[in-house]
């Protein structure tokens, strides 16, 4: 018998104790596991908006929901509700589209979609809103379940936004009392053996060494890229934006409604974010910077402000869409931004992290070389991260907006071939199941309808396909459930005061 395995983990963002927490959780006390941070480093602190795999993995820890409503100061997200997308706004009419978690409702085996596709173009509802509930419940500003119903349960779908640094500490406190050791230092030096693996860390809390190594050091990447040398694959040539200038703004009143849904607005070079925190709205504007500067960026967002803008300082991030080629070298595995992040669209930042943290807990030899599942875990990530490439990138494709930045986006030199032989087909028949590997997906083929559709993107199917007057029926049904369900569920500044009452 050879002794525990001891895994170093380098970072306390997001990233670091999320990783922390569900190795412990996972492995028990078969490793020992440490996280090292820098007091003196602050962690990125966005990351607001998640995806609903954020649930399970919660569940998973142990943790408590009403618990982590209060501690996080997290809200109910159930989707993103897209402006101006399509078309810029104009006097008369300005676009929107929702993207629900809820899946298309498919009771008693209807499939719908022939039969929306075959409704006429200008008289039918949006997409969201004939296929599901959750369209009209989040518009209403109704919550996505009642206070009474089991953690992490309740008839629609959804995930949370957060504040980010309250997040962090309420999986550090979990990590903690899953027997992760804390300690405070900074990384002076990594000093590699000859084999190209990490031999140990020179921190100001002293010489650390490890069976594993995980990079958990943010965009600094620490170990996979200062000492590694594993180079970035960019995919600045697809997915365009690089900055993002971020603020919180307060609410105008204590009970002010909050959106349960992350409010996406497009402008002349990107896009929006607006999120309904607890306490307060994070806001931040995404741009690129070949096709913005920030001067014009800042007056986006001061515009989108209103006159409150004047109250609040914005703050720059920089960023580039892209992955480390290798994020697993010999003893050191890359979790968070130090192994790569794309953009802040669709909340992929944490899906990534979640991912990431499942495949080493599950994958993680016990004995034996511990670079064994490297080639699995790089093969396995680059295709997520590509994967989530083609499911952003039709966001932007499909617009109709003038201005470069979205011709640019619409350029096909600019559109990966995946996503070219996918739309190709989904001219023909909508987005199927069949069209993605589970393994490497962060979206189901029903997230791609809603972005496609929402889009306005066209479909040609023959006529004839099923029970055009059962189909009928059942849009008229998802409709008087949406009144319902529009009438009966809490709000969802309630059900948040409520669940924070009950921890
Ligand atoms: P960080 O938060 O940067 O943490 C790095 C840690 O490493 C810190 O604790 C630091 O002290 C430590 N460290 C660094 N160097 C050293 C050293 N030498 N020695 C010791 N410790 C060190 N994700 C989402 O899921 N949803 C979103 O809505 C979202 N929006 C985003 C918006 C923007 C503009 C950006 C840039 C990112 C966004 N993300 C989002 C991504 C999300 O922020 C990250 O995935 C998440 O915060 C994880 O960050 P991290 O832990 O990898 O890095």
């Amino acid at each position: 018998m050879t002794g525990k395995r001891r895994i170093l983990i380098v970072g306390g963002g997001t990233a670091g104790w999320l990783t922390a927490a569900y190795l412990a959780r996972a492995l028990g006390s078969a490793v020992d596991i440490v996280l090292l941070e820098s007091p003196d480093i602050a962690t990125v602190g966005v990351g607001e908006g998640t995806f609903p795999t954020i649930r399970e993995t919660l569940r998973f820890l142990g943790i408590d929901e009403a618990a982590f409503v209060r501690e996080a100061g997290a809200t109910f997200k159930q989707g993103v509700r897209f402006r101006d997308w399509l078309q810029a706004p104009a006097d008369d009419h300005r676009h929107s589209y929702f993207h629900p978690f809820e899946p298309p409702f498919a009771g008693d085996g209807a499939n719908l979609i022939p039969h929306w596709l075959a409704q006429d173009a200008g008289a039918r509802p949006s997409f969201a809103e004939a296929v599901t509930i959750q369209n009209r419940v989040a518009d209403a500003g109704r919550a996505p379940k009642q206070a009474g119903e089991g953690d992490f349960e309740g008839p629609l779908n959804y995930a949370y936004h957060f504040d980010a640094v309250r997040m962090a500490a309420v999986l550090a406190d979990r990590a903690r009392e899953l027997g992760v050791v804390h300690v405070a230092g900074r990384v002076l030096d990594v000093v590699l053996d000859g084999g190209g693996s990490i031999a140990r860390l020179d921190t100001e809390a002293g010489a650390l060494t490890a069976d594993l190594f995980i990079d958990c050091t943010g965009f600094r990447a620490e170990l996979i890229g200062r000492a590694l040398g594993s180079p970035i694959h960019s995919v600045a040539d697809q997915l365009f934006t690089d900055r993002a200038l971020t603020c919180k703004l307060p609410y105008d009143r204590a009970d002010a409604p909050i959106e349960s849904a992350t409010i996406a607005t497009a402008h002349a070079a990107g896009w929006i974010w607006d999120i309904g925190l607890a306490g307060a709205r994070g806001i931040g504007c995404v741009y690129s910077s070949r096709h913005m500067d920030d001067d014009n960026a800042a007056a986006v967002l001061a515009d989108y402000l209103g006159p409150r803008a004047e109250d609040v300082s914005p703050r720059l991030l920089r960023f580039q869409a892209g992955w480390r080629e290798r994020q697993w070298i010999g003893n050191c595995v890359a979790v968070g931004l130090a192994g790569g992040f794309l953009e802040p669209l669709e909340s992929t930042g944490v899906v990534l992290i979640e991912a990431a943290a499942g495949m080493i807990a599950e994958l993680f030899p016990h004995h034996g070389p511990v670079d064994l599942p490297a080639g699995r875990f790089n093969d396995l990530m680059t295709a997520r991260y590509a994967r989530i490439v083609d499911f952003l990138k039709l966001h932007y494709c499909l617009s109709r907006r003038s201005e470069p930045f979205w011709r640019d986006n619409a350029d096909p030199a600019s559109i990966p071939a995946s996503l070219k032989a996918l739309l190709d087909q989904w001219r023909y028949r909508p987005p199927s199941r069949f069209d993605f590997a589970r393994e490497v997906e962060s979206f189901a083929f029903f997230n791609y309808q809603y972005i496609l559709y929402g889009m306005e993107f066209r479909t040609d199917l023959p006529d004839g396909r099923g029970d055009a007057a059962e189909a009928e029926r059942q849009f008229a049904r998802i409709r008087s459930f949406g009144d319902r369900a529009s009438r009966d569920l809490p709000s969802h500044r309630a059900l948040v005061e409520q669940m924070s009452r009950a921890a």
